[in-house]
């Protein structure tokens, strides 16, 4: 067992660190207050690379594995977590579309998502039902070799920004009179005909990340807009969530450690009683209290990410245990935060009360902790149904 970095991995964090640190986290506050979602910011992102890490070189990516995506990803969202979660929605995304989509949609659409030149959104959950899939009622019905989309999704990252490009879209392709729902994904450009995105959600967190309904009225798609094989889009967007699950327990680490680096330099800089706060032991608590927490969920987000291998299968135990623990304990972390920061804490211009606004729907998103949970329980053995 290896638990080092390799001097490339270390490298690849370094950078990224340095760019997040000097580029990202000083606009992340006002970022909040404006509530938009910053086009140039998230062009730099693409500049950078980030983007690219997982992808194949034939679309202009850098050919490394999802556990250096994770490394990019966790240095990102400590200086943005709003920001990272957009990044790894298109990533998440485009890996979906790089592992099923057609020859033919790939070299459409991919190049421009790799670059982060374009951004794009996956789009599951409906208003009547998210961690139900079965409850989803979003249908296309075959119109020759065409299909008419109807319908509407609730709370999806990324679709209205002026560079969204496409959102890959799940809906019911069996007929209405079978008992056994299919699903199909469908690739539905920005622009399309009878495709609009609703206003922006007014959020507690996350609040310069797109989140948008999407609807559908008889929109028009050919058969070759249908991502992977008819009838099978329901598992296709499992293993793309599977993907976006390690990925937002990343974003989650990387807003657990921001809650570490503020909480160890207020404690150092802010005096009280003649000293430091830092020297009153349930300060040293605090820190200490964080900083195991932090330690506990990088080993279990980067074993579920090493776990990706080369394009391999993940351990879905290690995965679920991986995003349950580090986006619970993030908003421990961030909450321990605001308390070491004493009433400064409270106030809007302290990082940590973003913080913890931000890492909040972390628990909820992508599979819930309690979905979590039940799979954990699952993967023990246990006779769980949902
Ligand atoms: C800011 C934001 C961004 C999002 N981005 C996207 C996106 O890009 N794409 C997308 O498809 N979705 C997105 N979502 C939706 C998100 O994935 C869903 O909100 C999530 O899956 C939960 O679904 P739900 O809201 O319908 O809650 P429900 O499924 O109705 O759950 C309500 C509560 O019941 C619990 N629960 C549900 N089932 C069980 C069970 N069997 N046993 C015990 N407890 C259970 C849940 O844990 C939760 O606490 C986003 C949501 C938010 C808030």
């Amino acid at each position: 067992m290896d638990f080092g970095l390799s001097s490339a991995q270390q490298e690849l964090k370094a950078r990224v660190a340095d760019f997040a640190q000097r580029e990202v986290a000083p606009r992340a506050e006002q970022l909040d207050r404006e509530q938009t979602f910053p086009t140039d910011l998230f062009r730099r992102v693409g500049e950078m690379g980030i983007l690219s890490i997982p992808f194949s070189e034939e679309w202009g990516g850098l050919g490394l594995g999802v556990f250096d995506a994770v490394l990019a990803l966790e240095e990102l969202a400590r200086a943005d977590q709003s920001l990272a979660v957009g990044t790894m929605v298109s990533m998440a995304t485009g890996l979906t579309l790089a592992r099923f989509g057609s020859r033919e949609l790939q070299e459409k659409y991919l190049p421009d998502i790799v670059a982060g030149r374009r951004i794009c959104s996956i789009a599951g959950t409906e208003p009547q039902a998210g961690s139900d899939t079965a409850g989803f009622k979003t249908n296309a019905r075959r119109d020759g070799d065409d299909w008419i989309l109807n319908g509407q999704k609730a709370y999806i990252t990324n679709p209205g920004t002026d560079i969204s490009s496409f959102s890959l879209v799940l809906a019911i392709t069996s007929p209405k009179d079978t008992n056994k729902k299919s699903f199909s994904l469908f690739l539905v450009p920005t622009g399309t005909p009878g495709y609009s995105v609703g206003e922006k959600y007014a959020k507690m967190g996350w609040r310069s990340s797109d989140t948008r309904p999407l609807y559908f009225d008889d929109c028009r798609l050919s058969g070759a807009q249908v991502v992977g094989e008819v009838d099978k889009g329901r598992i296709i967007l499992h293993r793309g969530y599977q993907q976006a699950r390690l990925f937002l327990a990343t974003c989650s680490l990387g807003l657990a450690q921001a809650s570490l680096d503020h909480a160890v330099s207020y404690a150092k800089e802010r005096k009280a009683f003649g000293a430091s706060l830092g020297r009153l032991q349930l300060i040293q608590e605090m820190v200490a209290t964080i900083s195991v927490k932090v330690a506990a969920a990088r080993m279990l987000v980067y074993k579920a990410a090493w776990s990706f291998g080369a394009g391999g299968e993940p351990d879905l135990q290690d995965l679920s245990t991986a995003k349950y623990y580090a986006t619970e304990i993030a908003s421990e972390c961030a909450n321990l935060a605001v308390q070491v920061h004493g009433g400064w804490g409270f106030m809007d211009d302290c990082p940590p009360s973003r913080y913890l606004r931000d890492n909040r729907v972390c628990t909820i998103g992508d599979g819930s902790s309690q979905i979590q949970l039940l799979l954990i329980a699952r993967a023990n053995g246990l006779d769980v149904s949902f």
